[in-house]
């Protein structure tokens, strides 16, 4: 029974009978949480007079007290968001804590809730920096969005995210999706990964001409089918897929046809997908895909610049959705070490990517 989280219960023996439990002992006089029973304070039942009427369910002696006891878990679960797990036997004692002062659990969180969604965001973005996301990773989020109560709308929103950096994790480790064109003749022995609407732009004085297209990526050829004719090649001569913006992707070929910028639905996406293929076909991705590449970044060293940035994008400020960025790119020689990353957010790392 000690064990109990304070809370109303029905009182063991005493069937009907509904008190508040505040961690260590019944409070007789409580009333119950729904306000049926003849009014006193909420949490320990003694008579509220005249303050009653000012809406006031507390006496004062608990009001000062959760107030109290609030402020002390406020700090102490901040500096725990702020740094580490909300999670184990030291969180478990800050909130017994509170919760032995009487003050009820769901008040408790609901008062951190700030310092929670910014845990949120730690969480997200170091789950992502790993290039690959795990069902473990998913299920962590979820579990801390249970305990933590965050608010429905800034969860869903950051495990979209999540979701979107586990589908990119993914295919940027090699596992390509397979999909069946029933209107594409391909090789017998070919398989599709892509097959999507898009449009190329080529920019002339007069301004941009758009050609709309089908951009097909198989294991074997990227094709562009367009009513002027379009393009076909081999992975060889892809030599960069960038994302210049949410829905521009640039190609950077050995040849001048099909080199240049194609507006398609999910740039991101798209550029990871052609790079990845491509990779696959120079046989830099080897063996098992699906696992953590070389991007990993220790955990220290997460942690060191998400502090040093103070868990903001080093542009803009942004504190939502940052992503962990070699200032030199790996791909320049660029090293994994505190000195060498920074804090983005998508928007000035797309910024970034199109400038480079
Ligand atoms: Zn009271
Ligand atoms: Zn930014």
């Amino acid at each position: 029974m000690a064990t109990m989280p304070p809370g109303w219960y029905e009182v063991p023996g005493r069937p009907g009978v509904i008190l508040w439990w505040d961690g260590l002992r019944w409070h007789e006089k409580a009333s119950d949480p729904n306000g049926t029973a003849p009014g006193g304070c909420e949490l320990c039942g003694q008579p509220l007079g005249m303050r009653r009427l000012a809406g006031n369910r507390r006496c004062g002696d608990c009001r000062r007290r959760v107030t109290e006891a609030l402020k002390e878990f406020r700090h102490d679960a901040t500096y725990v968001l702020h740094q580490g797990m909300p999670e184990g036997p030291h969180w478990d004692g800050i909130l017994g804590k509170a919760a032995s002062c009487g003050v009820p659990p769901a008040e408790a969180l609901l008062s951190i809730t700030d310092a929670s969604v910014r845990f949120l965001d730690r969480l997200v973005t170091f789950a992502a920096a790993d290039g690959v996301v795990s069902n473990q990773e998913i299920q962590q989020f979820d579990r801390f969005v249970h305990s933590l109560m965050i608010p429905p709308q800034a969860a869903a929103s950051r495990r979209q995210w999540l979701d979107r950096q586990r589908v990119l994790g993914t295919v940027r480790s090699g596992v390509l999706p397979r999909l069946r064109p029933a209107d594409l003749y391909l090789d017998i022995d070919e398989t599709c990964h892509f097959d999507t609407m898009v449009q190329s732009v080529r920019w002339l004085k007069a301004g941009p001409v758009k050609d709309p297209g089908r951009l097909v990526a198989t294991d074997k050829k990227l094709r562009f089918l367009s009513g002027r004719g379009g393009w076909e090649t081999n992975w060889s001569k892809i030599m960069q897929a960038t994302a210049r913006s949410a829905d521009t992707v640039h190609l950077q070929m050995t040849q001048i046809k099909g080199t240049g910028e194609y507006l398609v639905g999910d740039a991101e996406y798209t550029a990871a997908l052609i790079e990845t293929a491509a990779r696959i076909s120079r046989r830099q991705i080897l063996s098992a895909p699906g696992q953590r590449d070389t991007r990993a970044i220790p955990q220290h060293i997460k942690s060191a610049v998400w502090n040093r940035d103070r868990g903001r994008c080093v542009e803009c400020a942004a504190e939502a959705y940052l992503e962990f960025d070699h200032v030199i790119p790996l791909s320049k020689g660029g090293a994994t070490s505190e000195g060498n990353l920074q804090l983005l957010c998508r928007r000035c790392n797309l910024n970034k990517g199109a400038r480079i």
